[in-house]
């Protein structure tokens, strides 16, 4: 959060030569006038209330013809438990990655992965991996761990009071799981951890969700445990709140990368030098080399995990199949690991630990986000935890292609054409990435 006294002072220098320092500080005074009018209507997706928000904005009628198009109008009612202060959708470009062979214990078969971005060579590039993954055999993925928590925290006078309430809440486990789990018919409570710091006590209650990402469910569940710990424990808490940010909920934690949050999987493959050449123009001691350097890298820069671009198929994929994007704060933390094998083949894994992902609830059953996952054969009950493996295997796809493209030099070729749609260099073969998508 700090910056050297050279950036402060240009930065300061920039501001000053458009404004004096009278008129900085007048823009940043609080202003007492009235606020513009509240966007009116709530939850509301009646005709009525969504053209009463688009008269809050009277100079946007081009804006409007792209969010509140026929197709939009047609199926809104759809989104009615998704959002709030509705005016129309915006629309994300889907492109399919694969096929991605997963030989996993849930998933099964070749995928062709949905994506939905706005980032050129973010599907040439994990098509790619996908392809590269398939022609070995296909990854092998596990999924190795389950569990979502809550973590309310309860305030006392004292440590003394602290220590009660433990022993308290110690012995009342089995009425804490009853409560919770009258909420839902779905949601198991699995476990307790306690946390002390002073006179706060977090209680961190792990439950498994079953085909739900589960962040809603958990938190209905964990609310009836502190109704009832409020009504029925001996130790009265100065006050309480259902979550006091210890669940890891949405940010990279040390604690969700050394647990679990969601689901927790591995993915890995063994691939010939042959084929490493064939695909990615490069050799398993190359990409080796540059796993040492990029750990070590990442190693310097404080990362969470050590990987290189897991966010990019993980948000893409969360979008286009109705996952909550915002976890990929958490989901996109994990490890990727290549080693030279004693036969010149290239070992490469990629572990995640917070896998947020469910195929029931949350945006899983809007229109297009469920056609997302009819394509991957993963809609509805039974589907979560494979779904969980394929995003697994995706990241191993992306993490093989984007290193492979670093060394051979693809990296900044591909983004050239794709992104910018400019010719490579004179005498330039095509990138890699973009030569496997003619
Ligand atoms: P949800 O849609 O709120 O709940 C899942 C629903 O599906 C429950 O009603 C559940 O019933 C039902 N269900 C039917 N079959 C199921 C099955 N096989 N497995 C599991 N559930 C099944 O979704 P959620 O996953 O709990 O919450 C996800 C959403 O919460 C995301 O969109 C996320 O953005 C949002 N979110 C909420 C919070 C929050 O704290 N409120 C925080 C972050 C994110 P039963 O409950 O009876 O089992």
């Amino acid at each position: 959060m700090s910056a050297d006294r050279r950036q402060a002072s240009d930065h300061l220098e920039r501001l000053l030569r458009q404004h004096t320092q009278e008129e900085l500080l007048a823009r940043l005074t609080p202003r007492t006038g009235e606020p513009s009018t509240k966007v009116p209507g709530g939850s509301h997706l009646s005709d009525d209330a969504v053209e009463r928000r688009w008269q809050l904005l009277p100079d946007a009628a081009a804006s409007r013809e792209q969010l509140l198009d026929a197709h939009t109008v047609h199926q809104k009612d759809c989104y009615k438990h998704n959002i709030e202060n509705f005016i129309g959708t915006v629309k994300v470009p889907v492109g399919l990655a694969g096929p991605l062979r997963v030989n996993g214990l849930f998933a099964q078969g070749d995928y062709y992965v949905p994506l939905a971005t706005t980032e050129a060579a973010l599907i040439a590039s994990y098509s790619r991996g996908c392809q590269l993954l398939s022609e070995a055999g296909g990854c092998t993925a596990v999924l190795l761990n389950e569990g979502v928590s809550r973590a309310p925290g309860f305030a006392f006078a004292s440590l003394r009071e602290v220590g009660l309430f433990v022993l308290w809440a110690t012995e009342h486990i089995d009425d804490f799981r009853r409560e919770a789990e009258a909420t839902t018919r779905h949601g198991k409570l699995r476990d307790l951890r306690i946390t002390v710091e002073g006179n706060y006590v977090f209680l961190n209650f792990a439950f498994t969700t079953g085909d739900a990402s589960g962040q809603n469910m958990v938190t209905l569940a964990t609310e009836a445990i502190c109704d009832y710990i409020e009504r029925n424990s001996p130790i009265h808490a100065r006050h309480h709140f259902v979550e006091a940010n210890l669940s890891g909920d949405k940010k990279a934690s040390a604690q969700s990368f050394l647990l679990v949050r969601g689901k927790k999987v591995s993915a890995e493959a063994t691939l010939p030098a042959e084929l490493i050449a064939k695909r990615l123009h490069t050799t398993p001691e190359r990409m080796a080399q540059f796993w040492r350097m990029s750990a070590m890298g990442g190693v310097l820069s404080g990362t969470m995990g050590l990987h290189g671009h897991c966010a990019n198929g993980l948000a893409a994929l969360y979008l286009a199949c109705g996952q909550d994007v915002a976890c990929v704060a958490e989901s996109a933390v994990g490890v990727t690991r290549f080693e030279v094998l004693d036969d010149s083949a290239l070992y490469a894994s990629v572990t995640l630990p917070n896998v947020m992902v469910g195929t029931v609830g949350g945006g899983t059953g809007l229109p297009s986000q469920r056609a997302c996952l009819e394509i991957l054969g993963l809609a509805g009950p039974g589907k979560a935890q494979a779904l969980a493996e394929v995003c697994a295997g995706l990241c191993l796809a992306g993490e093989l292609s984007i290193s492979g493209a670093i060394c051979s030099g693809d990296f900044s070729r591909a983004h050239r054409l794709l992104a910018r749609g400019k010719a490579t260099k004179t005498n330039e073969e095509p990138p890699a990435a973009a030569a496997e998508q003619k």
